[in-house]
């Protein structure tokens, strides 16, 4: 039996606002940063975790991670573990807290932190990578796992534990093909606004070069620039004399590239406005770049609006351009209309502004059950360290399908982590395998200590160059 006793918090904000890296048309002046905790026990078990903001306010969360991490201390590990969905249950449920909230926002956001070092402790505790614990549960465990208040409506427990039964057969044999393969991913970094158009094209070719082809741009500000931007990738990426020596152009039939506006070598192109339209706006705006033939736009309008992404998906389903949306959707029930409203073409989960894991595993399922791809978002620190652990549960456990999947990948920061991500030559990621990575996201103590906000010897030396 294992308590309880602590924890540690860190505000940790790396300065990428310098190098306009995370630029888009709503976040002009990004700090990636980290609101990191560490549970700690009475044995040298610990689980690190952490939500992403992206500079100002995470010693808000930091605070509220405080406020839910207390709410475990005390506790048994043995039976926290047992039960995941009713600790997550446990978890959501101060009186007090509740009532800045509830399930959404910094609270929420603050949860995700803790869920996810609760799961990171659990992984550990068993000497597998997150994903190969919960891929490894029985179906039965999977679902007392998740998050089932009110989704009900979308998917019952029985529902979806007929739909992990019917997956069971072919975990083996999809986990054997994903470890030899690896996970498809696709790029964002080539693309942020704040790049210059030379910048673009330089980190466009190299991200073709290194097998990618799936690329996502920035859009928003400019029509007009957005244009001759994305005309810039289309002709570098479409041009079959940049691909990797001896690949050839991907078959536009396949299932892969069905209905992704694919160019003629097979690469697709993904734009993102970050929610700065009205829902008229984006239509008209949209439809302004259906030269670029993007496969979907991402965040077009207010998180919130299911029915404005409806009516904008209703009214670009003609184009062949599609809706994505989800980094910004605060739980499973904004999810939950998306997909009842038939609003949009991809789900795109964010690992930490949904309250961790358990909430997670919940819009997998009605994901599955909706036959909607998962791809999840991963544009900040530690995302992409947390999000291929859950691709690979979505592939091998809950969808079991990963061919119109693709993950994000931003090459930024991972040199803070003790394990950070990796992408194979195929322009896939790599599968966690190390027994005692948990979830991935441990930071270097080093890294803390330079970036620690204010305190941290780089904050220390800004401040004192500023002087
Ligand atoms: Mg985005």
């Amino acid at each position: 039996m294992v308590k309880i006793t602590g924890f540690t918090i860190n505000d940790v904000r790396f300065p990428t606002s310098l190098t306009g890296d995370g630029t888009d048309a709503m976040n002009t002046d990004c700090d990636y940063s980290s609101a990191y905790v560490t549970l700690l026990t009475e044995s040298d078990l610990v689980g690190h975790g952490m939500t992403f903001t992206i500079g100002r306010g995470n010693d808000i969360v930091c605070m509220a991670i405080k406020e839910v991490a207390n709410r475990l201390v005390g506790k048994e590990t043995k039976e926290l573990f047992s039960n995941m969905g009713k600790t997550w249950d446990y978890m959501m449920a101060d009186p007090q807290l509740r009532w800045i909230g509830p399930e959404k926002g910094v609270i929420h956001m603050a949860s995700g932190a803790v869920n996810n070092a609760l799961w990171d402790m659990y992984a550990r505790s068993r000497k597998k990578p997150l994903w190969k614990l919960v891929v490894d549960f029985t179906p039965e465990e999977l679902v007392q796992s998740a998050a089932f208040r009110y989704i009900s409506d979308a998917i019952t427990k029985e529902e979806a534990l007929a739909m992990l039964k019917e997956k069971e057969a072919g975990k083996k044999a999809r986990e054997e093909k994903v470890r030899e393969l690896g996970y498809p991913a696709y790029v964002t970094s080539a693309g942020w606004l704040g790049y210059t158009d030379e910048k673009v094209a330089r980190l466009t070719k190299e991200a073709v070069a290194a097998g990618f082809n799936h690329f996502k741009m920035k859009v928003g500000a400019d029509q007009a620039n957005d244009l001759r931007r994305g005309k810039i990738i289309r002709s570098i990426i479409d041009d079959p004399q940049y691909l990797p020596a001896g690949s050839k152009p991907r078959d536009l039939t396949s299932e892969e590239l069905r209905g992704k506006n694919a160019g003629p070598t097979g690469a697709v192109l993904m734009i993102d406005a970050n929610q700065v339209w009205d829902v008229q706006q984006a239509i008209d705006y949209v439809t302004g770049l259906r030269d670029i033939k993007p496969w979907f736009i991402e965040e077009p309008t207010a998180p919130d609006d299911i029915l404005g992404h409806a009516a904008i998906r209703n009214a670009l389903k003609p184009y062949g351009i599609g809706v994505a949306t989800g980094e910004h959707a605060h739980n499973r029930m904004v999810f939950k209309q998306l997909l009842q409203a038939e609003a949009i073409d991809v789900v795109q989960i964010d690992s930490c502004r949904l309250a961790g894991v358990s909430e997670v595993l919940s819009v997998l399922l009605m994901a599955a059950k909706f036959s909607v791809p998962v791809c999840p978002h991963a544009g900040g620190v530690g995302l992409c360290e947390y999000v291929i652990h859950l691709s690979l549960i979505d592939y091998i456990a809950v969808s079991g399908t990963m061919e119109r999947n693709v993950l994000e990948f931003v090459d930024h920061l991972h040199e803070h982590f003790v394990t950070p991500c990796s992408i194979n030559s195929r322009g896939r990621y790599n599968v966690p395998t190390n027994p005692d990575e948990g979830y991935s996201i441990e930071m270097h103590q080093s890294s803390i200590a330079e970036y620690e906000w204010p305190n941290g010897s780089y904050w220390v030396g800004a401040k004192a160059r500023k002087v």
